[in-house]
């Protein structure tokens, strides 16, 4: 036998001695039922056959089998993950208000009351108290939208990607729209402006340069198969330097003389100024009507602080034909998000938004609040300090705008930053910060109050 041909039947021997080291399924779905007696058995099989599949892999890569307890214990904790409730809160303290990954926008008390109310037993959803019949889904929400935007008519949607989505299927199927090339940009998870005007049966017209667009652009490019010119709210990044874009008011004439849409999609959209709070200002829904958009459209999650949403305000036959295309029923948005959003929208009609919709107490929070709110966490603790930190909106607005901030140090230099990180996100109530400069800190600013005693017990036990 070769030399070659000798090693390797002494390596499949070896792979076959791991494979025989291997439990069979019954001894580790055993194992598992001891371990985790509120795993139902057929779920303990299944976890008990994943779990030796992991390893028969890993002996087919040579690595030695794992030991058959530790084997039920990895089954054990996937059969117990699959029954637990998810996603399952954690504390943000990552100092980044509107956390696409863990969430967005937290609920006001009275929102939350609102979802509970609505989803916990029978509603007037599609029902007219007055009359007794069938009413609108729709309307509930749609009257408290108008109000708080001024417009004269809106729609909600399960998203914003659904709202901008539709608002092309029903007015450019089949037809162009004007988009600069700057804002034909990709928001992240999967939403690209020219992914989604392709999926509405739109056609893409890229008009001036990435840096610089002027209204004469938008001009040239018009033809007869022209439907829409669309505005794209630049929400993740920031162009600096040789730019130019036109003037709202200047593209919204062009768009009237010729006969054409002007769409905005504002992203997050703002219905209070971020100027007040030392930041730049993210365009406001109000602002972007009064400057002649015919359709606005802006999530309920980003800056409102509501619920996972998408807006479309306008005009009312503008909005009526979207509002009427079969996909609109498809992208609706159920009774939780309808009630949550209304109450979110009812805090800015009460003028109380600063003071009740948790992003917005985020934003506005004083910088003596959060280091009085630092102390309090810390609670005497060691090997922790207060240090000044900076936070951001996040969640696609003001991108590379910083609030100052506060936040808690650990000096964990014996372990280091990443393993004080990865206890920290074992606890019951996960904590999640952020490292900067090898040390772990965890910035006060989007730490909802609620969550400071939760923080405190996981500092001390850290
Ligand atoms: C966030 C964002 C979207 C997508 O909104 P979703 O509510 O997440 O679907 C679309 N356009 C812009 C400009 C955005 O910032």
């Amino acid at each position: 036998m070769a030399d070659g041909c000798r090693s390797l039947v002494r390596e499949v021997s070896d792979a076959g001695r791991g494979f025989r080291a291997i439990p069979s399924v019954d001894v580790v779905a055993q194992t598992i039922a001891r371990l985790a007696p509120e795993v139902p058995a057929r779920m303990a099989v299944r976890a008990a056959q994943a779990e030796i599949e992991t390893v028969r892999a890993a002996v087919s890569r040579g690595d030695a089998a794992a030991a058959p307890d530790a084997i039920a214990e990895a089954g054990a904790l996937r059969a117990r993950l699959v029954l637990a409730d998810a996603p399952g809160p954690v504390i943000n303290a990552t100092g980044v208000i509107i956390h696409t990954n863990l969430g967005r926008a937290p609920l006001s008390e009275r929102a939350l009351a609102a979802v509970r109310a609505a989803a916990g037993g029978y509603s007037d959803l599609e029902f007219d108290l007055t009359t007794g019949r069938r009413g609108s889904r729709s309307s509930h929400i749609s009257d408290v939208v108008r109000e708080v935007t001024g417009a004269g008519a809106a729609l909600v949607l399960n998203n914003n990607a659904a709202a901008v989505f539709l608002a092309l299927e029903a007015h450019a199927r089949g037809r162009e729209v004007l988009v600069a090339r700057g804002e034909s940009i990709e928001i992240g998870g999967g939403f690209r402006i020219p992914d989604i005007l392709q999926a509405s049966g739109a056609r893409l017209r890229d008009v001036g340069t990435t840096n610089r667009t002027r209204v004469e652009d938008y001009a040239r490019a018009v033809t007869d198969a022209t439907a829409a010119i669309m505005r794209v709210h630049p929400s993740n990044f920031a162009q600096v330097g040789f730019t130019e874009s036109p003037d709202a008011r200047a593209l919204a004439g062009l768009a009237r003389e010729c006969g054409l849409l002007l769409i905005t999609d504002l992203g997050s959209g703002a219905l209070l100024d971020t100027a007040a709070y030392g930041l730049a200002r993210e365009p406001l829904i109000g602002e972007a009507l009064e400057d002649g958009a015919d359709l606005v459209t802006f999530s309920g999650d980003k800056l409102l602080g509501g619920p996972q949403a998408g807006v479309i305000v306008g005009s009312a036959d503008v909005v009526e034909r979207i509002a009427r295309r079969p996909m609109a029923r498809a992208l609706r948005p159920d009774k939780m998000t309808i009630a949550g959003l209304r109450a979110t929208l009812g805090h800015y009609l009460r003028g109380e938004a600063v003071e009740e919709v948790p992003v917005w107490q985020m934003i506005a929070c004083g910088l003596d609040e959060l280091r009085s709110r630092a102390e309090r966490v810390m609670d005497g603790g060691t090997g922790l300090r207060v240090v000044d930190s900076s936070a951001a909106v996040g969640g696609g607005s003001l991108p590379g705008q910083v609030l100052p901030s506060v936040a808690i140090e650990i000096a964990d230099a014996e372990a280091g930053a990443e393993d004080a990180a990865r206890r920290l996100r074992r606890f019951a109530r996960p904590v999640v910060g952020r490292i900067r400069a090898d040390r772990l800190r965890l910035d006060m600013r989007t730490v909802l109050p609620r969550d400071e005693g939760p923080l405190r017990e996981a500092l001390q036990a850290l």
